[in-house]
């Protein structure tokens, strides 16, 4: 349950009810905000005169529901905004991971071509061998930084694990948590700590229920600026690298208030299904969409089988305005 305390309650106030509900008195909202379980359905008596509303909800998904907020959560990136009802949809694309300043460069100069706002690019990446490319660490943030200040763009990198997080909040406009980090607590709790956007992977065998609740920990923690992103999670079929769960993507829509952005290039895993599944998304009418790019995939150093090479970039890109207006859209 969620609850609205009045105006004017006191700090002590507000604890002793979150004590006595066991509640988390969400930080930033002057004491105003709590939120219990939602296994509470009724306000205990002795609260209600301190209490403004209460929001029963029927799961954990609970901040996040349309239930407790109608509208579409704006979240401001750079100069842009996504969410509310702006009807935008937000591309961003980049490598997966930074490699090197020429490699860098070329691809910020691609999304400058292209007027394109947002960066991607990992430098603490999750792999899955030890033996493969870790990412470039601080060094690849220094490149991002560089690529911000000389080109203005809006750079999103990940975070991989809670050493290097106060680094990746420095340096980044979106705080990228991926898929295999879903469920870190401590990643999480941090990134509520901030008010800078976070986009949250969909961990690839999570279930929509997991995945929004570990949004609730964000916003939970204070930060109204979660992005959920689907990148396809792990079903039967082996020919592709995962399933792009579109139907969870109509779920996410109905039943919570936050922006979804699609990632189709780790969902299919090979490019040559990269651009029909972003207009697939662009057409579902999503927030936004996460794009691998590189000058070479032949060589890149992770990912290389489903990052797009900039010719087809290009096309792509080309083809997504048109079915952006078809359905009352924008593509920023
Ligand atoms: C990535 O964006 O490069 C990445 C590692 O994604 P995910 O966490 O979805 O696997
Ligand atoms: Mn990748």
């Amino acid at each position: 349950m969620i609850l609205h305390l009045k105006k004017n309650i006191s700090a002590e106030r507000s604890h002793e009810i979150a004590k006595e509900l066991k509640a988390i008195n969400v930080r930033g909202k002057g004491n105003r905000l709590l939120v219990a379980s939602s296994k509470i359905k009724n306000l205990p008596s002795q609260f209600e005169e301190d209490v403004e509303t209460t929001y029963p909800l029927s799961s954990d998904i609970q901040l996040a529901s349309r239930d407790y907020r109608q509208a579409t959560r704006e979240i401001k990136i750079g100069a842009h905004t996504i969410g509310g009802n702006h009807n935008k949809t937000l591309v961003i694309g980049g490598p997966c991971s930074v490699e090197s300043e020429e490699q860098i460069t070329s691809t910020a100069e691609l999304m400058k071509e292209l007027h394109i706002s947002t960066l991607r690019g990992g430098c603490f990446k999750p792999r899955t061998s030890p033996y493969t490319f870790q990412g470039l660490g601080m060094e690849g943030l220094r490149l991002l930084s560089q690529m911000r200040e000389k080109y203005g763009l809006n750079i999103i990198t990940e975070v991989k694990d809670a050493t290097h997080i106060d680094a990746v909040i420095e340096h980044s406009d979106i705080i990228q948590i991926g898929a295999k980090a879903m469920y870190d607590h401590g990643i999480l709790r941090k990134c509520g700590e901030t008010d800078k956007p976070v986009l949250l992977k969909r961990g690839f065998g999570s279930t929509l229920q997991e995945f929004v609740q570990a949004a609730e920990f964000v916003l939970s923690g204070g930060n109204d600026n979660v992005i959920l992103c689907e990148r396809g999670i792990r079903t039967f079929e082996t020919k592709t690298r995962f399933t792009l769960d579109l139907c969870g993507v109509s779920f996410l829509k109905e039943y919570t208030n936050l922006p979804v952005i699609l990632d189709p290039s780790h969902a299919m895993g090979y490019a040559y299904g990269v651009a029909d599944l972003a207009r697939a998304c662009t057409a579902m009418g999503v927030d936004g969409l996460l794009i691998e790019v590189h000058p070479d995939p032949s060589v890149a150093k992770s990912d290389a089988a489903q990052q797009l090479n900039y010719d087809e970039f290009r096309a792509l890109y080309k083809t997504l305005d048109a079915i952006a207006k078809a359905i009352g859209r924008e593509i920023i």
